[in-house]
């Protein structure tokens, strides 16, 4: 079998294409026939490439400010005949790119793996029927459906269209959707231009159509460009770019300060030689080689421990922004809400019934009215029952006594209900075929669908959805009789807010009868002379979680908003429930989308602090919402999963997407996808989110002192005119040994107790306060002096120079392996920690010491760092200090919490 390839399918009818490629417009391709085309073709998916080189990206790692610092000093101690040191920071230099590489790719790899998690679905004909498969397994000659919101899942010849509006940015940069059309174009027609294709990886934004496949894989289009785009995820965080700049201020400190030995040794009339190789320490000692790993490392984990809790990163930064976030905007059906729909109450032809049972199965329950079975046929509650059957996309589908619905499960509830009255759906299905179809889309709020009705050939549009939607665009209503009778729009509306009131979700049903010619239903077609059938109102219990997650949020300082396209009653019921609402009157409960239109933006900012609920509010809404609440400074976490989303979804600091329900268009733009929609997923991803942060900073406040403490040492030594007290290879060994075997530990470090008893994390604010500021001046002191002390009492007892500064080496090790225990937590007493909750810290702890036994006993380390053996005694002089500094900072710590106390 060979299909003919490359062809200009565009310029091709579209009956020509499907024959060349095999194709059944109506039936799709036989299983086993496509089965054999994807051994021949293969999967439909992109090889994956590298964004850039795997050399650029190395040689990359050494075009960083404090590396550019480091190479100077090899290069001068090169110079200088200093072969050791050069070596040893060459090699600092190499080990240094090697772990940013393998960190760098292990990170972009993590992310990328995420992402495959998500796969796309496409629907597709196959052996005649519909069918919802991994686009993977897409052939060339599938006959493919496509709707609002999905992505393009291969290179398609459009068949069949209605309004089909495609968003190409992605391939062509072109940001307006473009309208498509299956007319046959010019051989000639540029990408662009061909209005009669859809390509891969470009997205629906409005309408649907049918098209067969062309091209999969790395045949199609983006497949043949992507090697042009640069596939490497982004991995600055708002975090990383502070850190960048913290290290170019870094960078001309340490020049100048380098500078400035030079100038003082050589007033002093020191040999310039000694003060080079001082300034050389300087730097080396000062730049913390260690930070930028450490940082991708913690937010990789972050990135694991976030995963593991149903919410997967898109985008890196948002790991960081999540522990700052100060508002969560949140959908309801699904998200606060069980997303289990059972109709409960029918309202039609002037009467109430009651439905029974729970769940999917029909067979739980049946309709009564006023606990009696229904007597006589009751033709307005058929009717009724028979438009939610009809009206509707989903199927309710039987294995084994289990009764599961696959689609919409507000659909799936009406089709339960019609089944508890004995209306089979695959029999009015094949009774009133249907010929066309509005889908739903939240912003018109109805669906409605075209149906034979074999009577005198006239033909019928069903329609459900809210009752604002389709109230006001009907004229007459049935009485229990089943004849057509004027509106009693008032007693409707009264048992909408009968039923709401109740936490129920209540859907309209409307029919209008239209002559036997009419192919296709449009908006126009539907908005007016509608036959109200009456009410369907289901229930959809509150997640148990939800309410837990949302009591948890309140504690953190975090509010949490309700935005819904429901009715404004169902949507208190639902928050009070879920306990968004606090019924002390301070607040304005609920603002409907109606409302909200007509509020200027100054208006609404003052208003939506207030309220707590925003019902039948349309996606674009959400937009405002987003803009009005950051205009108060908020850090807003938005959820959405629909097309209309997309904007919201990008300008919100973190936009959340449902990986179920959700669109790809709206994954696409979300920077987290929530795999259970669930909202207690946001909220244990903005507790990871904390506890990232955390981990970061104790990092940074475990590693400054150290680099500031050993530039204070050489400055200090220099100043006084006094032997360097550690040589540059002694400072290099302790600062890659120790950011490797101690500092790293602190991103393993379990989220503190309390995390989400403090309030958010202003953004503002810098990492290092003004109390973490004090802390790390502090040791960098306590170093400072203790080194120097150490080492001039050394000296003056006697011992030999390389003694003396191995002491001063291991002191600088024991008192950062000290302070590690300290920075386990920035507040909490190291005592109130559980003690073994972060074993790598203790594994570190213990790898350290080796090393340092080496470092001063081995002979091939007295060499090449030119240390010494030290009597036990000296040990317990340096372990005297580290000991010290660990109490003095639980006491500062102490202090701080005072402080805050009063
Ligand atoms: P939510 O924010 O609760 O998910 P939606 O935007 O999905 O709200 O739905 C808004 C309203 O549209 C619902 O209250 C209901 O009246 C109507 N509706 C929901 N789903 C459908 C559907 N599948 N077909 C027709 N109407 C629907
Ligand atoms: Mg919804």
């Amino acid at each position: 079998m060979q299909l003919p390839t490359n062809k200009p399918w565009h310029h091709l009818a579209a009956d020509e294409t499907l024959r060349l490629l095999g194709g059944d417009a109506d039936r799709g391709l036989r299983s086993n026939e496509a089965e054999q085309r994807l051994q021949h073709y293969g999967a439909n998916r992109l090889a994956s490439r590298k964004g850039k080189g795997a050399l650029l990206r190395f040689l990359l790692q050494f075009h960083q400010p404090l590396v550019h610092v480091l190479i100077g000093a090899g290069l001068l101690s090169a110079f200088l005949r200093e072969w050791v040191d050069a070596g040893v920071i060459f090699g600092v230099v190499l080990v240094n790119a090697v772990v940013g590489y393998i960190q760098e790719a292990k990170a972009v790899d993590a992310l990328a793996a995420l992402a495959r998690t998500m796969t796309t679905e496409a629907t597709v004909l196959r052996d005649g029927e519909k069918r919802r498969i991994n686009a993977e397994l897409l052939v060339p000659g599938d006959t493919v459906l496509l709707q609002g919101g999905d992505k393009v899942p291969a290179d398609l010849r459009l068949l069949r269209l209605r309004e089909l509006r495609i968003d190409e940015s992605a391939l062509t940069g072109e940001s307006v959707p473009v309208e498509k059309k299956p007319a046959r174009l010019a051989e000639d027609a540029q990408l662009a231009d061909r209005a009669n294709m859809a390509y891969a990886s470009t997205l629906v934004t409005y309408g649907g159509g049918t098209g067969v496949v062309t091209a999969t894989g790395d045949a199609t289009e983006v497949g043949r460009i992507s090697s042009l785009i640069a596939e490497t995820e982004d991995l600055a965080t708002p975090l990383t770019r502070k850190i960048a700049r913290f290290s170019t201020i870094m960078l001309y400190a340490i020049l100048a300060l380098a500078a400035l030995t030079v100038a003082v040794g050589m007033l002093r009339g020191q040999p310039l030689f000694d003060m080079f190789m001082a300034a050389v320490a300087l730097a080396v000692g000062a730049i913390p080689e260690g930070l930028p790993a450490a940082v991708t490392i913690t937010l990789a984990i972050g990135v694991g421990r976030m995963a593991k809790r149903r919410a997967i990163i898109r985008k890196l930064p948002a790991v960081e922004t999540l522990g700052s976030t100060t508002v969560i905007c949140t959908d309801k059906t699904g998200t606060l809400t069980e997303n289990q729909m059972t109709v409960q109450e029918i309202a039609a032809g002037g009467r109430r019934y009651q439905v029974g049972g729970t769940g999917y199965d029909p067979r739980t329950g049946a309709i009564t009215r006023d606990g009696r079975p229904i007597a006589g046929d009751a033709p307005a509650l058929v009717e009724c029952l028979r438009a939610g059957a009809l009206c509707n996309d989903s199927v309710l589908v039987e294995a084994a006594g289990v009764w599961q619905i696959q689609g919409d499960p507000t659909e799936g509830a009406l089709l339960t209900a019609a089944r508890k009255f004995g209306l089979a759906p695959e029999k009015l299905q094949e009774e009133y075929p249907r010929r066309d179809a509005i889908p739903f889309e939240s912003e018109h709020q109805y669906m409605a669908t075209l149906h034979e009705t074999g009577r005198d050939g006239d033909r019928v549009i069903y329609l459900k959805g809210s009752v604002e939607a389709l109230l006001g665009r009907s004229s007459s209503q049935l009485d229990e009789h089943g004849s057509p009778v004027a509106m009693d729009a008032d007693a409707i509306m009264a048992a909408v807010h009968d039923m709401a009131g109740r936490g129920m979700r209540v859907l309209a049903l409307a029919r209008k009868t239209v002559a036997q010619s009419a192919a296709a239903v449009t908006h126009a077609e539907v908005a007016s002379g509608l036959t109200f059938l009456g009410l369907q109102a289901m229930l959809d219990p509150p997640r148990p979680a939800a309410v837990a997650a949302v009591r948890i949020c309140r504690q953190a300082g975090i509010r949490v908003k309700m935005i819904t396209g429901d009715h404004g009653a169902t949507a208190v019921a639902i928050a009070r429930q879920v306990g968004l609402i606090e019924d002390d009157g301070t607040q304005k409960a609920v603002l409907t989308g109606a409302e909200l239109g007509r509020l200027s933006d100054r208006e609404l900012r003052d208003r939506v602090d207030e309220t707590a609920v925003f019902a039948r509010a349309t996606p674009e809404q959400k937009l405002r919402l987003v803009e009005a609440l950051q205009a108060k400074g908020q850090v807003v976490a938005m959820t959405g999963d629909g097309v209309n989303d997309a904007p919201a979804l990008k300008r919100a600091d973190i936009g959340v997407a449902m990986g179920i329900t959700g669109t790809e268009v709206a994954k696409e733009a979300a920077a987290m996808v929530l795999t259970d929609d669930n909202f207690s997923s946001i909220e244990a991803a903005v507790e990871e989110g904390r506890g990232v942060f955390d981990n970061l900073t104790k990092f940074i406040v475990w590693t400054l002192p150290t680099n500031f403490g050993e530039g204070l040492v050489i400055l200090a030594a220099i100043l006084m005119g006094v032997t360097l007290p550690i040589l540059p290879v002694q400072i290099l060994w302790i600062n890659m040994t120790t950011a490797g075997f101690l500092g790293l530990a602190l991103a393993f470090e379990p989220k503190e107790p309390g995390i989400m008893d403090r309030p958010p994390r202003n953004p503002q604010t810098p990492i290092i306060t003004l109390e973490l500021a004090v802390r790390i001046t502090l040791v960098s002191l306590m170093l400072l002096i203790g080194c120097f002390l150490l080492f001039r009492w050394e000296t003056g007892q006697g011992r030999s120079l390389a003694e003396a500064r191995t002491i001063a080496v291991n002191l600088f090790v024991v008192v950062e392996l000290c302070y590690l225990l300290n920075c386990r937590s920035l507040n909490l007493s190291f005592f109130r920690l559980p003690f073994f909750s972060n074993l790598w810290v203790f594994a570190g702890i213990f790898a350290m010491l080796g090393l340092q036994i080496l470092y001063t006993y081995a002979p091939t380390m007295n060499r090449l760092f030119q240390s010494s053996p030290i009597d036990a005694a000296a040990w317990g002089r340096v372990f005297a200090v580290g000991i010290a500094v660990f109490l003095l900072v639980e006491i500062e710590k102490m202090v701080w919490r005072l402080v805050r106390a009063s």
